[in-house]
């Protein structure tokens, strides 16, 4: 594993952090077959959260709510990250990728121009919790080659703080560690963060890219407003401020998560994310005649 020991850890410098601009409590739905989730970051939210198109949180130990899976199903023009915290799931898709997801683990799919994938479970019991993120592509790559990659939990760069708090970082850099995944143009942030006690960490932003916490286990304050588990709090863009801190005064987890805005159209029609209709219409066309 690449565990940053305290000491090569830098500190972030973060003197003007950002407060919280709304609390959301997202909404309880169920997708593929019959899949129970919360749709954390809905569609309501692309714009105030552009590069980010949709986060849902699964998370429960009735097999009847996960044991249908994702069964085969198109995506164009965007990029899915599977982040699975407990359980076992299996990736396939018409690009001849395949992969096995655990306890830990990320899975980063570019959809590009198209692909069919399904993503089902390999366990018949127990816990099944994690999340899948939504980040939009640039419309000039939009119809790139399908991609895919990924890691398991070892690959995950994860670094201590003075404080204690330890930071998986999936994308972007903490405390001067890179993560597992880096992207140009919507430069997404992606932290796990665990608080084991009273702690703060913080974490530098720069001004104009939009972030939202994740609190998933106890709750955490940022600045003087406490998000509880279930929550995803907004942060505010200040054009002075420099970055987020958050305190917690005992165990928590939490998703820091953050990216550039593309500040481009957005035209979704369930699984396929573009600019305009007619590229949406050309999609739904070319799904259907085989193009995938
Ligand atoms: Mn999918």
């Amino acid at each position: 594993m690449t565990v940053a020991t305290s000491t090569a850890v830098q500190d972030e410098r973060v003197l003007r952090p950002r407060g919280v601009e709304r609390v959301v409590a997202g909404m309880a739905t169920s997708d593929g077959a019959g899949v129970k989730l919360t749709r954390v970051l809905t569609q309501d939210l692309q714009r105030r959260l552009d590069p980010y198109l949709m986060l849902d949180a699964f998370g429960t130990d009735r097999p009847e709510d996960y044991i249908g899976g994702f069964p085969d199903h198109p995506h164009r023009g965007f990029e899915t990250i599977t982040y699975m915290i407990a359980g076992r799931m299996r990736h396939r898709d018409s690009a001849g990728h395949e992969g096995l997801l655990s306890n830990g683990g990320v899975q980063w799919m570019t959809a590009g121009r198209g692909v069919i994938h399904s993503e089902l479970p390999e366990q018949e019991d127990g816990v099944m919790e994690g999340f899948q993120l939504w980040l939009n592509l640039p419309a000039r790559v939009k119809m790139a080659a399908p991609w895919y990659r990924d890691f398991q939990s070892d690959d995950i760069p994860q670094l201590v703080t003075a404080e204690g708090v330890t930071a998986r970082v999936i994308a972007g850099t903490s405390h001067g560690v890179a993560g597992a995944m880096r992207r140009d143009v919507t430069e997404p942030l992606y932290l796990d963060l665990h608080f084991d006690g009273p702690a703060s960490f913080a974490q530098a932003l720069p001004a104009g890219h939009n972030a939202f916490i994740y609190v998933y286990r106890g709750s955490v304050k940022i600045g003087e407003t406490e998000v509880p588990a279930q929550r995803m709090a907004i942060l505010r863009n200040e054009t002075e401020a420099d970055g987020v801190r958050l305190q917690s005064d005992g165990p928590a987890r939490a998703l820091l998560i953050a990216g550039c805005p593309l500040g481009e159209p957005i035209a979704q029609y369930g699984p396929f994310v573009m600019n305009t209709n007619e590229e949406i219409f050309q999609a739904v066309e070319d799904f259907r005649a085989g193009r995938f």
